[in-house]
């Protein structure tokens, strides 16, 4: 009998009604003639109220990272437990699990832990009694014992994690959306679904904020080759198969283009140009805990040169009063410029490796319609562009045209 894992978020458990709903399809599931295994998330909007009641009784003090734990994997718990009732209820047998029973095993680093290796032998025997198995997503258990959790989105991971560790035949990430598209639909009204994706082509739409998936689950499926398809859990379309890549896949050159908002530029001018400046500068960033994202620095004509890097805006603040010190040594001739009001640009796709003038091709839609390119960066399967934020949705849109992603390929 074929085994399949089935994942689903926050917002497919967020109701009562919506448990129930989820309670059906996990029952027509297995009266398809699978073994089942579901792992869910706290009931949307959960783990931010539980964040929010920690910082109402820590006083302006952060409480420990064990003990967020303790509170945040609550979460899951709850919607275990009223998963398996609802299903019980409706005469099917399930029994839940939390990620410590189900044999989740991490390191010690609660908030973001990693997992170290599954033990499911208790899911193997709950199987084998026919139970329909409910896991807790987003936790796991410390070598001490203690309850861990997996960072944001933890739950995509530990379904993607079982379904390698069971060796599942199929692994569904049941979400609030049809699965990956050409763009946001809400900007490109006529982005279409992708029907199959690799893995490498995910991570670069997903880092580059199209948000349907942990970016760490998306790795892991990468590395132990678990296929794995995002479809939604409000209604049976077909979704997104992600996959390893394989060469039809090439045929088409642009898979997707991604956007992010609420970019800010920095920029430190005159900086001297020798060894061991942009060191400093991107360390003192990095122990700062701020996350960069492009970086440009210019030929220098002078002995000095112009350092830019773009991150979130919520950073910016940080960023800045990290540098000015850093600043002040370098010489009274080096300032720093910000700019806020930026959105990112990437078009992604493996077909890239093998294509030349897209570039050229995003470029030149760009500027037939008026846009401004501020920095650009390019790896080998995406082009990434900076323009003013307010551009952003008419960029995208021009640019989804340029590349025909609308019409079925
Ligand atoms: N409940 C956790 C979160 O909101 C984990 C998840 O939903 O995947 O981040
Ligand atoms: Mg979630």
């Amino acid at each position: 009998m074929p085994l399949i894992v089935q994942k689903y978020g926050g917002t497919s458990v967020g109701t009562p009604e919506r448990i129930l709903n989820v309670a059906q399809q996990i029952l027509d599931s297995q009266k398809a003639g699978n073994r089942v295994v579901a792992v869910v998330s706290a009931m949307a909007g959960v783990t931010n109220q539980l964040i929010e009641l920690a910082d109402q009784v820590s006083r302006g003090n952060q409480p420990t990272n064990r003990e967020m734990d303790v509170l945040l994997s609550t979460g899951e718990q709850t919607t275990i437990a009223l998963c398996s009732m609802a299903i019980n209820a409706m005469g099917g047998k399930a029994i839940s699990l939390t990620g410590a029973q189900a044999g989740i095993a991490t390191d010690r680093e609660h908030t973001k832990a990693r997992i170290s290796n599954i033990t499911p032998d208790e899911v193997h025997r709950l199987l084998d009694d026919e139970h329909i198995v409910i896991i807790a997503g987003f936790q796991g258990k410390s070598p001490e014992g203690r309850i861990t959790t997996l960072g944001r989105g933890g739950s995509d991971l530990t379904a993607i994690a079982m379904a390698a560790a069971i060796k599942a035949d199929l692994c569904q990430i049941l979400t609030d959306v049809d699965g990956v598209y050409t763009c946001d639909p809400r900007v490109v009204l006529d982005a279409r679904k992708i029907d199959e994706i690799a893995y490498d082509e995910m991570l670069e739409m997903a880092s580059s904020g199209s948000k349907v998936m942990q970016s760490r689950s998306v790795e892991f499926a990468k590395k132990f080759g678990v296929r794995f398809e995002v479809r939604s859990s409000l209604n049976n379309n077909p979704g997104t198969i992600v996959t390893e890549e394989h060469p039809n896949m090439e045929a088409v050159v642009v898979r997707g283009v991604s956007i992010e908002r609420e970019q800010a530029k920095v920029t430190i001018e005159n900086v001297p140009d020798s060894p061991g400046v942009a060191a400093r500068i991107f360390q003192a960033v990095s122990d700062a805990g701020v996350i960069i994202d492009m970086i440009v620095q210019n030929v220098s004509k002078t002995g000095k040169t112009d350092i830019s890097f773009t991150l979130h805006r919520s950073d910016l603040t940080k960023a800045e009063e990290t540098l000015n010190p850093l600043v002040e040594e370098l010489g009274n001739s080096v300032f720093i410029e910000t700019t806020k009001g930026i959105g990112k640009l990437c078009v992604v796709g493996i077909g890239m490796r093998s294509h030349s003038g897209i570039a050229a091709q995003m470029f030149s839609a760009l500027a037939d319609n008026g846009i401004n390119i501020q920095m650009i960066s390019t790896s080998e399967i995406k082009t990434a562009v900076t323009i003013d934020e307010s551009q952003l949705d008419k960029a995208a849109n021009v640019v989804h045209t340029a590349f025909n992603l609308s019409s079925e390929s």
